[in-house]
C-alpha cells in the first residue's frame, strides 16, 4: 500500500479503521515553516464572489456530465475558524471537516439548469477542490510548501501543493474503450453474462458508507472490507443509501459468484483517481516529483503556521 495522502474509497476505509483504532499517523508533520511569498495580485475576491470552474479539470472531471459548472468561493473567517478545529489525527474527522467545507464554498450547476449540492462531488475530487479553495482564500500567497531535492543538480526544491504542481493518478487505458460518454460511467459485460456499471462514488455516499461503518464498530461488528470496497462504485445515479440499505446490498455481495468477485475487485482496483504526487521543474530542467502531503497536517490547509510570528506587529 502506498503512502499517497489522496482518497481513494480502499484508502479511505483503511485510514478510517486505523483511526478508529487510535494509531493513525497518515498525515505527517514535517514542521516545514511557512514561507510568504506576497505577490501583486489585484483580483482581491469579496467573501461572497464564486468563481467558475471547469470540471474538466478535476481528477474525475469526466464522471460529470458535459457543461457542468462548479462555483467556488473562498473560504470566510467563520469556515476556517470551525475547520481550524480539525482534529489531525482522526482521519474521519479531516474528511467531515473537509466536506463541511466543500458544502459552504461549492455550488454545482449542471447542464440541464438544476442545481446540484456538494454530496455529488466524487469523493477523488475532495481534496482537490479543497486545495482550490484555499489559493482562492490565500490569494495574496501563504503557500504551503513541500521540499524535495533534485536527483540531477542537487538543489534543494519548495513544491507548493497548488494545482498547478499536482499529478493526478493515471487512469488505466484498458478502462478507456468501457467508457460511456452519455451515462458518464463505465459499462462492463463479463464473460459469466453479467453487466456492471461502475463509476466513482459521490460524497453522499461516502458519507453514508462512513455513518454504517461507525455504527457497526459501535456495535463491535467487523465490517466487511471487501464489500466496502467495491459496492460505493456500484451506485451509479445516487446520492445516498440507507442502514437497510447497505445491508441489503452485503446479502447480495456475499452471494455473488466467484467470477463476478474477482472482475468486480480488479476493476475498482483500477479506478484510483485525484492527486498522486507533486511535481515542479527544476532550473537545471529536470522534473523533479516528490510525494503529496500535508505539511503541518490537514489542519494546516486552512489555519496559517506561524500566524504569530506573522502577524506580531514588532
Ligand atoms: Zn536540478
Amino acid at each position: 500500500m502506498s503512502n499517497e495522502k489522496d482518497m481513494s474509497e480502499e484508502e479511505y476505509l483503511k485510514k478510517h479503521l486505523s483511526s478508529i483504532e487510535g494509531s493513525n499517523d497518515n498525515f505527517s508533520n514535517t514542521d516545514i515553516p511557512f514561507v510568504a511569498q506576497p505577490k501583486v495580485d489585484t483580483t482581491k475576491a469579496s467573501d461572497l464572489q464564486y468563481f467558475n470552474f471547469n470540471v474538466q479539470e478535476l481528477p474525475c472531471g469526466e464522471f460529470y456530465p458535459t457543461g457542468t459548472l462548479f462555483m467556488v468561493r473562498p473560504a470566510k473567517v467563520k469556515e476556517i475558524q470551525s475547520y481550524s478545529m480539525v482534529d489531525d489525527n482522526n482521519f474521519y474527522d479531516i474528511v467531515e471537516k473537509m466536506n463541511d467545507m466543500l458544502q459552504s464554498c461549492v455550488r454545482i450547476k449542471y447542464p440541464d439548469g438544476k442545481f446540484g449540492t456538494y454530496l455529488d462531488i466524487k469523493d477523488q475530487d475532495r481534496l482537490f477542490i479543497i486545495f482550490l479553495i484555499r489559493e482562492l482564500t490565500f490569494q495574496q500567497g501563504n503557500n504551503l510548501v513541500v521540499g524535495a531535492k533534485c536527483p540531477v543538480c542537487s538543489s534543494e526544491m519548495s513544491l507548493e501543493l497548488k494545482r498547478e504542481n499536482f499529478v493526478y493518478h493515471p487512469v488505466d487505458e484498458k478502462l478507456d474503450k468501457y467508457f460511456s460518454l452519455s451515462s458518464r460511467s463505465y459499462h462492463f459485460s463479463t464473460v459469466n453474462g453479467r453487466n456492471f456499471e461502475l463509476t466513482p462514488p459521490n460524497i453522499g455516499l461516502q458519507k453514508a458508507f462512513t455513518d454504517y461503518i461507525l455504527k457497526e464498530n459501535n456495535e463491535k461488528r467487523t465490517p466487511n472490507l471487501s464489500f466496502l470496497k467495491i459496492i460505493p462504485f456500484m451506485l451509479y445515479g445516487r446520492t445516498t443509501i440507507t442502514y437497510e440499505g447497505i445491508k441489503a446490498k452485503l446479502r447480495e455481495f456475499e452471494e455473488i459468484d466467484d467470477i463476478s468477485f474477482q472482475f468486480l475487485n480488479a476493476a475498482v482496483s483500477k479506478m484510483t483517481f485525484g492527486i498522486k504526487e507533486l511535481k515542479k521543474n527544476c532550473s537545471c530542467g529536470e522534473e523533479v516529483h516528490t510525494e503529496m502531503q500535508f505539511p503541518n497536517g490537514a489542519s494546516g490547509i486552512f489555519v496559517i503556521h506561524d500566524a504569530f510570528e506573522a502577524y506580531i506587529k514588532e
